[in-house]
């Protein structure tokens, strides 16, 4: 069975960004399983895993428009550092470079990172943080099997005793 459209695919990776940086990674011991080119993963991501089979090893990089585009100029904006205040919040908070859970104007989550301190504001920075960077892919197909019309239905890959 080769790797296409609604397959289960379950594979290990390493994931560098354009400095050769490993940036995320899917072992043997806990691989990464989707259900292909049903959007869990980038469009190209999948295109390139295409016509794989269990067994296959994998290497190659997809540039920064197909991964997760450009750094945006306007995604770096400045926060009123009165929202930080509050009891429950810790006193470390603001530090240049941490990445701290926010949401957008319609309540979605989203990171943003600490990328400048004021007196009165914060700039952060809401791109991907691979925004920017090819991304360089390699690894092996451990498995392909067809996806059960139920893991269609719910989008996720169920597996290890996942039960509804
Ligand atoms: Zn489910």
């Amino acid at each position: 069975m080769t790797v296409s459209r609604d397959k289960v695919v379950t594979l290990t990776y390493e994931l560098r960004n354009a400095g050769g940086d490993l940036v995320d990674t899917a072992t043997h011991e806990q691989p990464f399983a989707f259900i292909h080119e049903s959007g869990m993963t980038l469009p190209d991501f999948d295109r390139n895993l295409s016509g794989l089979k269990a067994g296959d090893e994998f290497n190659f990089v997809l540039s920064a428009q197909e991964g997760y585009g450009e750094v945006e100029e306007e995604a770096i904006v400045a926060i009123p550092k009165s929202i930080f205040d509050g009891p429950d919040l810790p006193d470390n908070l603001l530090i240049v470079g941490n990445v701290l859970p926010m949401q957008d104007q319609n309540g979605n989550p989203l990171n943003g990172k600490i990328v400048a301190i004021a007196e009165d504001t914060v700039m952060m920075d809401f791109n991907h943080p691979l925004a920017g960077s090819s991304l360089h892919f390699t690894g092996k197909i451990l498995e392909v099997r067809e996806a059960t019309p139920q893991e269609i239905d719910h989008g996720h890959v169920h597996a290890g005793g996942h039960d509804h």
